[in-house]
């Protein structure tokens, strides 16, 4: 089992970052995931569950971006990939989401271990594992790659208690997100 670890946004247009939504506090979502994707790496070593971080994508915009994704995680031979976000709403929605590709059971089945682990951990709002089709958000990441892939949204960044609980809590949110890849991995059908 090997496991991409993709950080959403880290990508440079036009010499400025894009880095995604910025939650209440002027944190970026690639800047937050940056961070994130280390600690969980540290899980996964720790599991024995090999690894690879992409954190810096390249291309001239978001479809070769995600060309460029989807190659180094086939390349690379990862079996399943995550892509890091945080959500961005009014102050007042939260919780946790797990995207998948609509026609993947496979991705279905990884959203479903990450979410558990989500909720188990921090018992936010549970917003469920969405199936994302051709015309959604998201579905590049989750269509390109031969691997199983999944877009994680485990808090919204635009809500300050979700912040607190779970970006606030790094380590247990890295340790949850590690737990739901060795689920997938201990698991299969
Ligand atoms: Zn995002």
């Amino acid at each position: 089992m090997k496991a991409a670890l993709c950080v959403g946004h880290s990508r440079v247009i036009n010499h400025s970052k894009d880095g995604g939504a910025i939650a209440f506090n002027g944190i970026s979502e690639w800047d937050f995931n940056n961070a994130l994707v280390n600690h969980i790496a540290d899980k996964l070593d720790a599991m024995g569950i090999d690894h690879m971080i992409l954190n810096a994508y390249q291309g001239d915009g978001y479809g070769s971006a995600m060309q460029w994704m989807a190659e180094q995680v086939d390349h690379a031979g990862c079996d399943i990939g995550i892509e890091f976000h945080f959500n961005d709403a009014d102050a007042s929605a939260s919780g946790h989401e797990v995207l998948y590709c609509a026609s993947s059971t496979r991705g279905a089945r990884l959203a479903g271990f990450l979410n558990a682990k989500l909720g188990s951990t921090f018992g936010t709002k549970d917003r469920g594992i969405t199936p994302i089709d051709s015309t959604g958000r998201g579905w590049a990441a989750l269509s390109l790659p031969k691997a199983v892939m999944c877009i994680l949204e485990p808090f919204f960044g635009s809500n300050e208690s979700d912040w607190n609980t779970v970006a606030g809590n790094v380590d247990a949110l890295a340790q949850a997100i590690a737990y739901g890849i060795q689920d997938y991995a201990q698991n299969q059908p």
